[in-house]
């Protein structure tokens, strides 16, 4: 019994911090082990066709890093990722990461490969500065990178129209039926520069491009274009509950007045974290002389 217990492999897994956001009934969470990263949903075999999740993951080089830092891949956050992730991770779970995949992989996917990333690039512990927006104290966080809570999807469906969901929502007073895609990196990549300049138009795009199935039926062109506010953020709402990956809004405590607020994380600190902003603070007396 003794020796049984002794043998017995226990897997570890992080305990994650603590979110501003309830999640929904559609994700559940993804624990990270200490030891390495784990895809939220994962990449398919295209050979057995089995989901793929392990991450192998390297530092980025010096010159892989200013190459990010280029305007063309800069101003293009869908870019961005993709560069950064096929530079640092060598392979998901045995299998050889490339361009193909990162740009097939999900976007819950693809931003919990940023966050590993940027933990084998700066370090998994990452200072994050904030001011209590109570008290105004400033504060200085040791985030560690293992623990962002990632959250995993629970009703995804594969089929020929890629990885799906199904909602139901009330539009306009009336129930709807209706089916969506997950977006991949390709598509992360195409809506970037159109978010850049017009975010509202972007989501309009989005939705009519990840939209497969309107209550039964193909969906007409233009029907989110031509389509009332009302029926984009009715449904907006019904989709956002399904959006798997990292949550990063992470609930921090004033440590002067106690009081609770939310710490936004941005996706782009992961890839050019404050890393400078250290470098200045830590010259800064060599400066000032
Ligand atoms: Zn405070």
């Amino acid at each position: 019994m003794e020796k049984a217990e002794k043998n017995a492999v226990k897997e570890e897994f992080l305990e994650p911090l603590s979110t501003a956001n309830e999640p929904s009934e559609f994700v559940k969470p993804c624990l990270q082990k200490p030891d390495g990263f784990i895809l939220p949903y994962g990449v398919p075999d295209p050979e057995t066709s089995e989901i793929h999740r392990e991450l192998s993951v390297r530092a980025l080089t010096g010159d892989e890093r200013s190459r990010l830092g280029s305007p063309s891949v800069k101003k293009n956050l869908g870019k961005l990722i993709t560069e950064f992730i096929v530079n640092g991770i060598e392979s998901v779970g045995g299998l050889k990461f490339d361009h193909t995949i990162a740009k097939k992989m999900l976007i819950g996917d693809r931003e919990t490969a940023l966050i590993a990333v940027s933990a084998a690039t700066y370090g998994e512990i990452q200072k994050i500065d904030s001011k209590c927006p109570y008290c105004e104290l400033p504060m200085e966080h040791n985030v560690d990178l293992r623990r962002i809570p990632i959250f995993s999807p629970v009703h995804i469906q594969r089929d020929g129209t890629g990885f799906t969901f199904e909602i139901k929502a009330l539009v306009n007073n009336a129930e709807i039926k209706a089916k969506f895609k997950y977006p991949n990196g390709a598509l992360q990549e195409w809506v970037s520069p159109i978010g850049t300049n017009n975010p509202l138009k972007a989501q309009i795009e989005m939705m009519e491009k990840l939209c497969v199935n309107w209550n039964g039926n193909p969906v007409a062109p233009g029907m989110f274009r031509d389509g009332s506010a009302r029926l984009t953020n009715d449904l907006e709402q019904s989709i956002a509950g399904h959006a798997f990956g990292p949550d990063t809004d992470i609930l921090v405590k004033c440590s002067g007045c106690e009081s609770e607020y939310v710490l936004s994380l941005d996706l782009m600190d992961f890839v050019f974290p404050s890393s400078a902003k250290m470098l200045k603070k830590r010259s800064g007396r060599m400066y000032s002389l």
